[in-house]
């Protein structure tokens, strides 16, 4: 029966069975073995399988992004021994990595973005591929974006939770964090709220670093032309303050280049 037959998987080209391999959306199969050199939250299925050979290079890349980053850990005690991590750089910086015990089987830590945190849309990235940018709204709420759901058996018992948190990359889709039941409910709960508070922590600092520059830009603006005037009417030097206008007008620039990043990520201006 084709249900307990071995297929090789496309990369190592080891014949499986089952219950150790996936079907990638090109209709042939990655081994369990394999699997682990790529992102453990990524849905193969939805993948070719050129894709995940890329994915698994990117996930060899930017697990070194993570050298030298200070990061800070959220972590759930989930019971039995088992413990999840939800670690982020610090200041306020932009990279998050997750650890469950079954992330630890695979060779790589994944790396994710704060500001990559909103629901996938293929239109939107093509957009952003083509013409390097693309309109987006803010996420105004994570604790609706993010979810927790509690998971029951058949007789209605608490059987572990999920929480989930889309995510804007074709490969990974949805970060699922499996929570098992012996967990207890308040940490849960709890973990949640924390890792929704760090998202709006995030977005919040870097929509008030940008409006900060921009109402000091209108102040300078009107400033410098009050002061212009008053040189002209006094017979001052007008060229002078001017010139010290638009010297301050760099400056203030200068410090929006620098959180442009981040900025630019949320709305893609
Ligand atoms: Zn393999």
């Amino acid at each position: 029966m084709a249900l307990f037959s071995k297929e090789p998987c496309a990369f190592c080209g080891k014949e499986v069975g089952m219950m150790s391999r996936s079907k990638m959306s090109s209709k042939d199969y990655v081994c369990d073995d394999c699997r682990k050199k790529g992102n453990p939250f990524a849905r193969v299925d939805h993948l070719t399988k050129d894709q995940v050979a890329e994915m698994f290079a990117r996930a060899e890349r930017d697990e070194k992004l993570l050298d030298g980053v200070e990061l800070s850990d959220e972590y759930l005690d989930a019971g039995m021994g088992k413990v999840i991590h939800f670690r982020s750089q610090k200041d306020g910086g932009d990279i998050f990595t997750v650890s469950t015990p079954e992330t630890q089987r695979y060779e790589h830590r994944p790396v994710f973005y704060f500001s990559s945190i909103r629901k996938w849309n293929p239109g939107e990235a093509f957009v952003e591929r083509s013409v390097g940018a693309a309109p987006r709204e803010a996420v105004r709420d994570y604790s609706v974006l993010i979810t927790l759901k509690e998971k029951l058996s058949a007789d209605k018992k608490n059987d572990g939770w999920e929480l989930r948190i889309p995510y804007f990359d074709a490969a990974v889709p949805e970060i699922l964090i499996k929570i098992p039941k012996e967990a207890e409910a308040d940490k849960v709960q709890r973990f949640y709220r924390n890792i929704c508070g760090m998202c709006e922590y995030r977005v919040s600092r870097g929509i008030r670093a940008a409006r900060d520059k921009e109402e000091l830009q209108v102040k300078n603006a009107c400033k410098t032309a009050n002061e212009a005037l008053k040189a002209a009417l006094k017979g001052g030097d007008v060229k002078e303050v001017l010139a010290e206008g638009l010297q301050k007008s760099i400056d203030i620039d200068q410090g929006k280049i620098k959180k442009k990043g981040f900025f630019a990520r949320l709305f893609g201006r």
